[in-house]
């Protein structure tokens, strides 16, 4: 019989926090939110998001002595020099909601038309043992799409009424979570970390 065993989710975004739960419901984890421990965000103060994803892990598995999972992530515009990328949940400010931050995107992206609205999601995900472990397992996920000019959905959260996937045309916040999942960075890296766990 495979044994339950505690990981920490290193996020407090509620958000993220439930496409992860729904992503990795089958693995025989018990999953505890880095809140529910009260660790305490760490600051992201690297320019990549495999820098921010190892920092975050490293902090909750140092608090927690858990495992801990990571998750950094954002949404990358190459016309934009790869901006808003690892500042994308505080690129309107440090209290951006997600209203604030695509008002500012579609503002900066105005101008742009064709393939300079094309933006891809990035989502990096490390698994730590220990806050010294020598070898996380550290895995990426691209899901590539276009900016559209007008919020579109309900669904998901962040930029998601923005981004319109490639293949459908439909924008992230009109696809149904299992969608989403199946098409997302998330989702990619998230298949990436099992078939690492797997090997
Ligand atoms: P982090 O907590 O620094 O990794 O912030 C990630 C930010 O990127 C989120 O707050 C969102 O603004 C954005 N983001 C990441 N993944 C998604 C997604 O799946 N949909 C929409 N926005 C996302």
């Amino acid at each position: 019989m495979t044994e339950t065993r505690d990981v920490v989710l290193a996020s407090h975004n509620p958000h993220k926090l439930g496409e992860l739960r729904s992503l990795l419901a089958d693995l025989p984890w018990r999953l505890h939110g880095a809140g529910e421990l009260a660790i305490p965000e760490p600051a992201e103060p690297a320019c990549t998001f495999v820098e921010n994803a190892l920092i975050k892990a490293r902090h909750a598995a140092g608090l927690s002595g858990r495992w801990a999972l990571a998750d950094d992530s954002g949404i990358v515009v190459d016309a934009l020099a790869g901006a808003p990328g690892v500042h994308s949940a505080r690129y309107a400010g440090p209290k951006a909601d997600a209203k604030a931050n695509i008002d500012k995107l579609l503002k900066a992206t105005e101008s742009l038309e064709g393939a300079a609205r094309s933006c891809r999601f990035v989502c990096v995900i490390v698994l730590m043992r220990a806050a010294d472990d020598p070898s996380p397992i550290i895995a990426e996920g691209v899901w590539t799409g276009r900016l559209s000019r007008i919020p579109r959905g309900q669904g998901g959260f962040g930029y998601d009424p923005v981004f319109l996937d490639a293949s459908s045309g439909l924008s992230a916040a009109e696809l149904s979570p299992e969608q989403k999942h199946a098409l997302s960075h998330r989702g990619k890296a998230l298949a990436q970390l099992r078939a690492r766990l797997a090997g």
